[in-house]
């Protein structure tokens, strides 16, 4: 009852474009109280290979791989090194590699990492699309060894990651697919460092002019999968055949971009694009092509149709799920995100959301949505071990929690 009557005297003061913007050709430049020096910095390439140890084989080549090294330590164990793109760098281990072996066998895979901790729990699947969590019994973390896998090896190719693997060209088919929607444009905004394609999707019906715009990203950092499992089920939601989709999807233009960092995610870095930067630190002067042609394009875009950013969430993944919000008041959309957290706690019971808020501090898209539009920034951060179908649940209730804020908006 409380959030029903927040929620009617919100709508009620909404201040719908009361905050004029001026908008420029390019992205403007912030300078934020913590700048971050994301000038293009060396990278170590992984050496693509397969590596033949008597009956066994692994290999790193393929995209999404990250292994750099397979040694033999004894007769039963083998070890499996693997080491960041740069540094410093967080210590978010990425790995991923497939493994078979001639003759069936058990075999130990001790895992070293350098100047980082184990952190994500083992993922296998025979196929590189239908994965599921290694036996818990089968891993061993102690003092001795950051973990240490037990796996029954076969020549049938079995796949070990960090999380499930989603390369681009999985994400460029996911895009592709939700293009059959009238609604849904699929296009590219530009190229990585490398030449991969950076997909944007734009969700609207009928025309966009005039329209507000909601921002939405995933993937700046490539093993942040969870995220992006989170945005997949948000913009179900979105696309749905619903009213309340529908009505918002006549209101407002989302353009959306769900991989930031191609070349990171293919070529299985730990956090970094190919010039070796964090692109989530690097919104304030866009020293990367990936978050220079993201903001400029999104800049001239709601120049010329005329549209006022009024949100944007971006999807990453920590170790639990949280909300960093911006400590300073918006604008725009005042107490937005308050009753969007309250409506998520209603809709799922027993589930009280974890909201960290803080003042604008380093370079990051959740304070550029603020800085550059005025606009409410979230980071969405879903846990790296949080069950998928909980992660379904959450994206689905966050997009329903939201269009019921802003259709009912005057
Ligand atoms: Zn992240």
């Amino acid at each position: 009852m409380l959030i029903r009557v927040s929620l009617t005297l919100w709508v009620l003061c909404g201040t719908l474009a009361t905050f004029p913007m001026i908008y420029a050709q390019q992205a403007l430049p912030y300078d934020y109280p913590r700048p971050v020096d994301t000038r293009t910095k060396q990278i170590q390439k992984q050496e693509k290979k397969t590596w033949a140890l008597g009956a066994i084989q692994v290999t790193n080549q393929f995209d999404g791989a990250r292994l750099n090294g397979f040694s033999q330590k004894n007769d039963s164990t083998y070890i499996v090194q693997i080491v960041p793109e740069n540094k410093p760098i967080n210590s978010s281990p990425w790995y991923a590699f497939k493994i078979w072996s001639a003759i069936p066998q058990t075999v130990w895979l001790e895992f070293q990492y350098k100047e980082a901790k184990h952190r994500y729990f083992p993922k296998v699947s025979m196929d590189g699309h239908f994965w599921e969590l290694l036996d818990s019994s089968r891993i061993i973390q102690n003092d001795t060894v950051q973990a240490l896998l037990h796996l029954t090896l076969t020549p049938d190719t079995l796949w070990v990651a960090a999380q499930e693997i989603v390369t681009s060209a999985q994400v460029h088919a996911w895009c592709r697919q939700l293009a059959l929607s009238p609604d849904v444009k699929y296009g590219v905004v530009g190229k990585s460092m490398l030449g991969r394609e950076i997909p944007m999707l734009e969700i609207s019906q009928d025309s966009v002019a005039d329209k507000e715009a909601i921002l939405l990203l995933s993937r700046q950092h490539p093993p942040e999968v969870t995220g992006f499992m989170a945005l997949q089920a948000f913009l179900d939601a979105l696309l749905a055949p619903t009213p309340l989709a529908t009505a918002f999807r006549k209101k407002y233009r989302i353009l959306v971009f769900p991989l930031m960092n191609p070349d990171g995610v293919d070529l299985g870095h730990w956090r970094h694009n190919a010039g070796g930067v964090d692109l989530n630190r690097d919104w304030a002067y866009y020293n990367q092509p990936e978050t220079r042609q993201v903001a400029n394009f999104v800049v001239q875009a709601v120049k010329k149709d005329h549209n006022q950013v009024i949100l944007g969430l971006d999807f990453h993944s920590t170790w639990q799920d949280v909300y960093y919000t911006c400590q300073e008041v918006n604008p725009q959309i005042p107490g937005f995100k308050d009753y969007w957290l309250q409506g998520i706690a209603a809709s799922i019971p027993g589930y009280t959301p974890r909201e960290e808020p803080s003042e604008i501090a380093q370079p990051v898209s959740k304070s550029w949505f603020l800085t550059q539009f005025g606009a409410e920034g979230v980071t969405f951060e879903i846990g790296d071990d949080t069950p998928r179908d909980f992660i379904a649940k959450k994206g689905h209730t966050a997009a329903i929690e939201m269009m019921q804020l802003l259709v009912l908006r005057r």
